[in-house]
């Protein structure tokens, strides 16, 4: 089939093969262009690693570092007349490009949340591995099944403190609107909790300590976000931020557990992905981020992030540099003050009228397409394509 992509709001209900699998290569290459990773996990679980973080987080050890690493993802497979989401293509081109370096790379695709899952994991770990020497937590999931209970919860992206009114782009429209959101009740703030606090992420490492499969002086990270304050009554302050929240008390009640420094929150640029396009005013605030950054030189995507996480953090002989909340903060470049001071101006003035010239909506969308592997160069997008691409380790 010939595979173009289909828009619908914030998702694309399509995902190019070949164009995901060059993204992947894309990442792989910038790995592998930097110095070898110092102090580098040889075996690293990573829980969501088909997208995004996740993906960064499971490329850089492994071509930075030659780790062995286990991926756990929630993907839709290929028919052979449906494409697969892009979360598989990816994985798919990341084994086989894992294979062909001689690294052991397996994967997982079904709910993470489920005891059934954690089992099957721990198990290859045990059968293949050993232990694992690190576990990157990188889940972005919009509802939770409880593993007990069999109850459902859906996270909401809601201000908490009242209504909040703000400027927010309609990608599709390329439109700057005003956009007003109720603040969520106190059970969706509790919902979304469960879905994307600490929660599932203690009961990880739980089960795998119940199983001896974390190796003496084993990591742990997860990924969160602050941004500037004009984002902070929908994200930092909103449902989002609670759950964000929980995270970090969860790094300190596995702290105490595990040691000092085994469990850490790190703080992520804000970049175009699956999860972030979901949220209401953020893809604004990212297209005139990307124009700043762009400008000043200091543009990262997710890999480049990851990699000054595993590099400067990691890598570093003491240990990760933590801020005075015990956090990794690798969006120390996007919170500088002349960037944010640039944001501020820009934020009262942008229109539709000025979209192009006060922001990278083009950048935008660029990177929103190529999340799904469109616009990837040296691919030809007219020609035929198989949709059923294997991941040879699902079996
Ligand atoms: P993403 O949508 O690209 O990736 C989400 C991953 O979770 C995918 O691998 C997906 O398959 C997996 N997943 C979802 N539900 C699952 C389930 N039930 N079982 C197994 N796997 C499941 O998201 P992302 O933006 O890379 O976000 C990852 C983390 O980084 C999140 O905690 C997010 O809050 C954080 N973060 C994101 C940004 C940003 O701007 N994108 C910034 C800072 C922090």
């Amino acid at each position: 089939m010939i595979v173009s992509p289909k828009i619908r709001g914030f998702i694309c209900t399509t995902a190019h093969p070949e164009g995901c699998a060059a993204h992947v290569q894309e990442q792989i290459d910038y790995v592998k262009s930097q110095p070898p990773l110092a102090n580098a996990p040889k075996r690293v679980l990573v829980v969501g690693s088909s997208t995004g973080y996740g993906l960064a987080s499971r490329i850089v050890p492994a071509f930075g570092g030659g780790a062995a690493t286990i991926g756990v993802f929630f993907e839709k497979e290929p028919t052979d007349k449906k494409t697969a989401s892009a979360g598989w293509y990816n994985s798919a081109a990341f084994e086989a490009a894992a294979a062909q370096a001689g690294l052991y790379a397996k994967s997982f695709n079904g709910d993470a949340f489920s005891n059934e899952v954690k089992q099957q994991v721990i198990a290859a770990i045990q059968a293949d591995l050993g232990q694992v020497d690190m576990v990157v937590y990188s889940l972005a999931s919009p509802r939770r099944v409880d593993p007990v209970t069999g109850e459902v919860y859906k996270s909401c992206l809601k201000p908490t403190g009242g209504t909040y009114t703000n400027k927010n782009l309609n990608t599709d429209k390329k439109e700057i609107e005003a956009v007003t959101i109720e603040p969520a009740t106190a059970e969706e703030i509790a919902h979304t909790i469960k879905v994307m606090g600490g929660e599932d992420w203690q009961l990880w490492i739980d089960a795998l300590s119940a199983a001896s499969a974390l190796a003496p002086g084993f990591k742990t990270v997860a990924y969160s976000y602050i941004g500037p304050a004009v984002t902070w009554p929908i994200y930092t302050d909103g449902t989002i931020g609670r759950a964000k929240l929980h995270l970090e008390e969860t790094a300190a009640a596995m702290n105490a557990k595990f040691g000092p420094g085994t469990a850490v929150v790190s703080v992520n640029k804000a970049l175009v992905t699956q999860a972030s396009s979901a949220i209401p005013v953020v893809p604004l605030y990212i297209s005139l981020l990307y124009k700043i950054m762009k400008a000043k030189g200091l543009h990262e995507g997710c890999i480049e992030q990851i990699t000054r996480l595993f590099a400067q953090h990691y890598g570093a002989p003491g240990g990760p540099q933590l801020d005075e909340k015990g956090r990794i903060r690798i969006d120390d470049w996007e919170m500088r003050e002349d960037v944010q001071a640039e944001i501020t101006k820009v934020w009262d003035t942008v229109t539709t009228a000025n979209i192009d010239e006060l922001s990278d909506f083009a950048g935008y969308q660029q990177e929103f397409l190529r999340l799904f592997g469109f616009g990837l160069a040296g691919v030809d997008y007219e020609a035929e394509t198989d949709p059923l691409r294997p991941i040879p380790s699902l079996g």
